[in-house]
């Protein structure tokens, strides 16, 4: 049996108020707790409940319910000196007597209202924030389409030489600043949870041919291959947002083309599973590109994030595309995924789920149609990007023709930006060759950043010809 003077020291290292009281609301007991926080002291013991509680429990006729007391879990404490504080608390009746828990939570009660006030301030901030980007996007998308039209007109009216090339400049400036006021707008409106995904009916194969397509100039400017494959059981015709899975499409396979100067590009897609009208595609979309290391892949899908500034230098970019990618695929209710070496290339493979469309339920999908789907049915992966820079292997030998035959077109015309992006190409890939083919290369490269015609095919010439020394059939 435990003593009382016991059950009392335990009561006063209590972080609760204790308090005992009988039938009649008499206080027979205090901790030490209760007789601070209350501010009676010693005194406590012979005041009665009724002045600890507030007059909104007193009857109308004066008399004080104790079984209200009884049954309240939270309520306000007053202290001798008439101030209060919220409590939660417990009663417990046992024998005539009634022992009280109460714990103090003005300080939690005050946080939690301190939360709420912050809540709705931040709401209304971002409510303002996205009014305000979505009125000024606008704005910015008159002048900008303007000046388009404008620069078409007189496109379209027969200029030539350095005022169309200017021309065509302009031209594209506007669609990259386009691009980036839709970015901005789309990102808004995710973050508003505004954005609606569309059920429409579209074909499935033409909606990735004509995202490959597009790319198509790019592509070949930079010497790449590109290889579509598409599993044949996919309907023809399914319906989700076309617009917005181009998007997607497209902001991986523009990524693989800007961040990749030799080798090739892959896309495949997979039905993954397909339950009565509802279907899900899984993509992967692998480049033999730069790459992307371990720590940099964690920055890859937050807004505004590029994985370094010297990328954001050279290749451009707001770093808001994959983070506006993502959240689009888990709209459609897919997760996207990264494998990546640096220096060797990366496979970004998202999935979404789609439906499929009724009158082509039955269909299969016929791919000769599309230009560029299932031309290749050798998928390799992003690993064997190792194979274009390792000299002599089938896969450089083939490269360096290629690039070859890519600057030589571009020195004729004397395009010389993209010819010194060729020279580079051709550097990197003779870098395990002998000394020779390693110093000739570097010259091309200098003599045709210099964009000296005369030197840069007598330099070409020269690294041709070593080049067919160890190599041959050039
Ligand atoms: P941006 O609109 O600037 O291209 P993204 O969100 O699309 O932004 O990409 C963010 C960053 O991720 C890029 O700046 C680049 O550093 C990296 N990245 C994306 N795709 C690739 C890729 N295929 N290979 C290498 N790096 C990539």
């Amino acid at each position: 049996m435990l003593r009382e003077e016991d059950v009392h020291s335990y009561a006063d290292a209590s972080l609760e108020i204790i308090l005992k009281y009988d039938d009649n609301g008499n206080i027979l007991y205090a901790n030490s707790l209760a007789k601070e926080e209350l501010g009676y002291g010693e005194q406590l013991g012979g005041v009665s409940l009724e002045k600890l509680f507030p007059a909104e429990l007193h009857r109308k006729d004066g008399s004080f319910p104790l079984d209200t007391v009884r049954e309240m879990a939270e309520g306000m404490m007053y202290r001798k000196n008439g101030t209060c504080f919220p409590v939660r608390m417990a009663v417990k009746p046992a024998d005539g007597i009634n022992l009280l828990f109460a714990v103090n939570v003005a300080r939690q009660v005050e946080t939690e209202r301190k939360l709420v006030r912050m809540k709705e301030e931040m709401e209304e901030t971002l409510k303002v924030r996205n009014e305000f980007v979505a009125n000024v996007t606008h704005e910015l998308r008159t002048p900008v389409n303007g000046i388009r039209g404008h620069v078409t007109n007189l496109l379209e009216n027969g200029v030539s030489g350095e005022v169309k090339s200017t021309l065509d400049i302009i031209i594209r400036c506007c669609d990259n600043m386009s691009a980036i006021i839709n970015n901005i707008l789309d990102f808004s409106k995710l973050e508003a949870g505004k954005f609606v995904i569309e059920q429409k009916e579209f074909n499935f194969y033409k909606m990735v041919n004509h995202t490959v397509e597009t790319n198509i100039p790019a592509i070949n400017a930079k010497g790449l291959r590109i290889m579509v494959n598409i599993e044949k059981t996919i309907p023809e015709y399914l319906i989700g947002d076309e617009l917005r899975l181009t998007q997607i499409l497209n902001n991986f396979l523009s990524n693989a083309v800007k961040f990749t100067s030799v080798g090739y590009i892959n896309i495949e897609v997979t039905k993954t599973l397909q339950f009565d009208d509802e279907i899900e595609l899984f993509f992967v979309v692998s480049d033999t590109g730069i790459g992307i290391s371990p720590e940099e892949k964690d920055k890859l899908f937050k807004s505004f994030s590029q994985v370094d500034a010297s990328i954001t230098r050279k290749y451009g970019g707001t770093g808001l595309g994959l983070a506006i990618t993502k959240q689009l695929i888990e709209l459609m209710h897919g997760n996207v995924h990264l494998d990546s070496e640096k220096g060797k290339g990366s496979s970004f493979s998202f999935s979404v789920r789609l439906h499929v469309a009724k009158k082509a339920k039955e269909e299969q999908g016929s791919s000769e149609h599309f230009e560029f789907i299932n031309q290749n049915q050798e998928l390799p992966g992003f690993d064997s990007a190792e194979k274009f820079f390792q000299f002599g292997t089938p896969e450089n030998v083939q490269e360096i023709k290629s690039k070859m035959e890519k600057l030589i077109l571009c020195m004729e015309v004397e395009a010389w930006d993209k010819a010194e992006n060729f020279a580079h190409n051709i550097k990197e890939l003779v870098e395990q060759a002998s000394k020779d083919l390693k110093r000739s290369a570097f010259r091309l490269e200098m003599n045709v950043r210099k964009g000296d015609y005369d030197k840069s095919v007598e330099q070409y010439n020269s690294l041709k010809a070593l080049l067919e020394e160890t190599i041959g059939g050039m």
